[in-house]
């Protein structure tokens, strides 16, 4: 089932938290709500699964399978739920916390004993938890909780699931063997999901669409590809990654004098960048090398421009070699392929 958001704005008195934003989220697709913390994007979940209200203005609606849902409670809704903090009951086993949903039902809707008996084991094992249905919340792991509050939320058959930084609590390695696990299950169960988070690896890794949000706005809607290569903003490209900023006309340096801008900027990711122990070319910047991490699969280097400007290259550990590279040394930066903005940030 499609979700359409069309024109919601949301004010908390004077705040505008989120300003006329649209967006699909195609029917069994997911899609990753990404942007910084006060984005508006829990704001945005809330008001999709009927927990808070839109600001009425001409043309809002939000849509699930192309009907309006504005006027339906949260209970008509069916919309699968996961938070960030577990919010499982405590003292329920894990299968009572997967049949809580199942067993609320009004007697007339709600499937006999044996059924949601079977129904829950069948989430069970789908999110790999079988075996542990008699242990209490506090006896499982923070990965286990959360793949339990998704039984719970997959339970009702929701007509569409949205996940808010379900995985924000959790360790790094956690998080990454989630972030595949439930690809992999949305691939088998096809839900249509919107997936909020900040981590622009974790929504770049997951979903099929990205949609930024900054400050209440939609800042682009792409694929992880279109986003992460043609990103419409100095904004995306900065959220997305270390950046380095090099202006429009950039001699090598030699002239502090010599203007530094034409009002272009130009912006290269630490693996645009090509590091030369002499000027390579007419943008090359003299840099000190401030920093060399080469303990991962490339080595990264911080370098300082002597007005304190900061680069970041990323470079193979052969390269390093051969260049000699040591912490204090000279050296310059040479953006090899880059992204063009205006001084406004828009992209050309
Ligand atoms: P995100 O989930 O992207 O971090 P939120 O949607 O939670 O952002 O919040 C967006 C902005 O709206 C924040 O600045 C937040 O402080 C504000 N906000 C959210 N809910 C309320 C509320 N109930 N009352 C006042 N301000 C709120
Ligand atoms: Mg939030």
């Amino acid at each position: 089932m499609s979700i359409e958001v069309r024109n919601i704005s949301k004010a908390f008195g004077s705040f505008r938290a989120l300003d006329n934003v649209s967006l699909t989220v195609p029917d069994g697709k997911l899609v990753a709500l990404l942007g910084p913390s006060g984005s508006g994007k829990t704001t945005l979940l809330r008001i999709i699964a009927g927990l808070e209200q839109a600001d009425s203005v001409p043309g809002k609606a939000v849509l699930f399978a192309g009907q309006d849902v504005s006027d339906r409670g949260v209970g008509e809704r069916r919309v699968g739920f996961v938070f960030q903090h577990y919010a499982l009951f405590r003292t329920m086993t894990v299968f009572e916390n997967v049949a809580f949903g199942l067993r609320s039902l009004p007697r007339r809707a709600r499937p006999p004993k044996r059924e949601i008996a079977a129904k829950v084991n069948e989430l069970l094992a789908l999110v790999q938890l079988t075996g542990l249905e008699n242990r209490r919340p506090w006896q499982l792991s923070g990965g286990q909780r959360q793949r339990v509050a998704l039984a719970r939320a997959l339970a009702i058959k929701p007509s569409v699931l949205l996940l808010d930084e379900p995985f924000g609590a959790l360790d790094a390695n956690v998080r990454q063997d989630l972030r595949n696990w439930l690809r992999r299950l949305h691939n088998e169960i096809k839900v249509t999901s919107l997936f909020v988070t900040h981590d622009q690896e974790e929504a770049l890794e997951l979903a099929d669409v990205v949609v930024i949000m900054r400050q209440g706005r939609v800042e682009q809607i792409g694929t992880p590809d279109e986003v992460f290569h043609k990103p419409a903003s100095e904004f995306v490209l900065r959220f997305l990654g270390k950046v380095n900023l090099f202006h429009g006309r950039n001699g090598t340096g030699a002239d502090p004098a010599a203007p530094r801008s034409n009002g272009l900027r130009l912006l290269a990711r630490p693996h645009e960048v090509e590091i030369s122990l002499t000027a390579t070319a007419e943008s090359s910047v003299q840099a000190r090398v401030a920093r060399i991490l080469s303990a991962g699969p490339s080595v990264k280097i911080l370098l300082l421009e002597a007005d304190g400007t900061e680069h970041h290259a990323d470079i193979s550990h052969k390269h390093r070699e051969e260049l000699g590279l040591t912490e204090g040394q000279t050296a310059y930066v040479t953006p090899v392929s880059f992204h063009t903005f205006l001084d406004h940030g828009a992209a050309i």
